[in-house]
């Protein structure tokens, strides 16, 4: 009887010792210990002309304070407005999200479209935000792709409006140009882009107006 119950409290003994250690073997398993951080990064630049109109104003505001997410890029009635990213993950080439055109306008005021942002791991990433603008494919998504020195891609996600048409509609705007937003998730580059003009070199690597990274 004596003998019974010690082997039994010496097997619990044992069962409670391989539980306390599971955790650490599976933390020190190979496969989780070659999966370092990846860090991932979207830049995203002016989606319409090189010549811009008004410097940094609010998201929903008109030009001319100096603060806030928008800057107002020429562009003519009809012309494409694009979403254009310079995107980075240190692993490698591979996606990194999706953004999916969805048309916010209203019934009046100024037309709008935003671009969600997902990553992979389906967690959202905000919006980019384009204001006087329409667009033919709500719902569309495109997939982002990162590369260790930077992934170059372009995709036409609507149009710049009428500004008269909107103007009827009760919207505040002098002329057809892309009003570029984002959300707060988004950073501003308020070094940049400080006074109106021409900025032939808006595409260049470096030259973002938005840019948000994170790590996986
Ligand atoms: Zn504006």
């Amino acid at each position: 009887m004596f003998a019974r119950r010690g082997r039994s409290r010496t097997s619990l003994l044992l069962l409670v010792a391989l539980g306390a250690l599971t955790p650490f073997m599976v933390a020190l398993a190979p496969d989780r210990e070659a999966r370092a951080a990846i860090s991932v990064a979207i830049e995203v630049h002016g989606g319409a002309t090189s010549q811009l109109n008004c410097q940094w104003h609010p998201a929903f505001g008109a030009c001319g304070t100096g603060a806030g997410s928008a800057l107002d890029w020429a562009n003519a009635r009809g012309s494409n407005v694009y979403l254009r990213t310079r995107s980075f993950r240190s692993d490698g080439t591979w996606s990194i999200g999706t953004g999916t055109i969805v048309n916010r306008s209203g019934s009046t005021g100024c037309y709008r479209i935003d671009v969600d942002i997902v990553d992979d791991f389906a967690f959202s990433k905000g919006s980019l935000i384009y204001l006087h603008t329409q667009t033919w494919t709500p719902g569309w998504s495109v997939t982002i792709h990162g590369s260790p020195s930077g992934y170059w891609q372009q995709w036409v996600v609507g149009f710049t409006s009428d500004h008269i048409e909107e103007q009827q509609r009760g919207c505040t705007t002098t002329g057809p140009h892309l009003h570029q937003a984002a959300s707060s998730a988004w950073t501003p580059a308020y070094s940049r882009y400080q006074v109106p003009g021409s900025y032939p070199g808006y595409l260049n690597p470096g030259q973002w107006q938005h840019r948000q990274s994170w790590q996986w």
